[in-house]
């Protein structure tokens, strides 16, 4: 290819001449061609990143919705495993607690927060940023709140140790065979069938056949043995803890004073000595020397409904037995 031939005009010689390009020249115009094609391409690839994705970019953009859909996901099932850990801190605050008779464990120990205000610094700045440090923030609340109720659980299982004692000494049964006796009539202001009039009935009455054994309802000593006015044949047993119970119009007594009791022992029969106008036992627990209601005594061998129709008996206003 022939080269092109270019002049032009010296204005100091007045005279047309040949445009000589030295190498120079041409290697300025090549790198002028090569810049621009470079700018252009950079111009096409800056539109290209920012509006169409590369097929990686696609696929990461799929993960990280991925990732954000089991973060959403995680997040619902902490709050499914927190209201849970509300329960179990329910529970123990309000019966476990409560049985020992210890202070529920206090709302700011059990929601104390956690580390500096900086703890999440790292996680913030990305697009779901706010997700990430909520889950986070939940999971580590419910760390804080189970490493409370552990430490709870510990205490209690201590307080359960030594109350072990209180345990088996509180009279927990009925005073006799499950089957064999039926409640009278119960704690409260009842007519009496001898005096006739309306007086504080301060046991319960079961009536039974006579000679029905009769049983310690906790372990204990017996601190009385004999005739007591109105309860015939008597026996009370000292629990300690500050727990009595009596056992009224017994036909005969089988234990002395000061011998040691277990629950379930028998102390004697069923009879109709004293203020009695039938075969039953007339039962009592004292706590501190006042007279309580013993229904709330039988929680140790009934079921719910069994205890239910307990109270029920025993709730109902009627003559008692003495
Ligand atoms: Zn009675």
């Amino acid at each position: 290819m022939p080269r092109k031939i270019r002049y032009h005009f010296n204005v100091h010689s007045l005279s047309i001449e040949k445009v000589r390009t030295t190498f120079r020249d041409r290697l300025k115009k090549l790198l002028s061609i090569v810049a621009m094609g470079a700018v252009f391409s950079a111009a096409v690839m800056l539109v290209a990143y920012n509006f169409f994705d590369s097929p990686k970019e696609k696929q990461l953009r799929r993960e990280v919705e991925q990732y954000k859909l089991e973060y959403e996901i995680l997040n619902s099932r902490l709050d499914n495993v927190q209201a849970v850990l509300k329960d179990v801190e329910n529970r123990d605050d309000n019966i476990y607690r409560v049985i020992f008779e210890a202070e529920p464990i206090p709302n700011e120990v059990r929601n104390a927060g956690i580390g500096g205000a900086d703890r999440y610094e790292k996680l913030k700045g990305y697009d779901n940023s706010d997700l990430i440090i909520e889950t986070t923030q939940k999971m580590d609340k419910i760390s804080r709140k189970l490493y409370v109720q552990s430490k709870s659980f510990d205490e209690v299982f201590k307080m359960a140790k030594s109350k072990e004692k209180l345990m088996l000494n509180l009279p927990a049964i009925l005073p006799l065979p499950k089957n064999k006796g039926q409640i009278i009539s119960g704690f409260g202001l009842r007519f009496h069938p001898i005096l006739k009039y309306r007086r504080m009935h301060t046991g319960i009455d079961i009536a039974a056949p006579k000679g029905t054994p009769i049983y310690a309802t906790g372990d204990g000593v017996i601190a009385k043995s004999g005739r007591e006015s109105g309860y015939g044949l008597t026996c009370i047993i000292n629990h300690g803890f500050g727990y009595q119970t009596l056992y009224g119009h017994m036909s005969s007594i089988r234990v002395r004073e000061g011998q040691k009791v277990k629950r379930g022992e028998v102390i004697g029969y069923v009879g109709s000595t004293g203020l009695s106008k039938a075969p039953h036992v007339h039962y009592e627990v004292i706590l501190n020397g006042n007279k309580v209601n013993p229904v709330f005594f039988f929680y140790n061998d009934l079921s719910p409904d069994e205890y239910e129709n307990v109270i029920d008996k025993a709730n109902e206003e009627n003559q008692c037995l003495s």
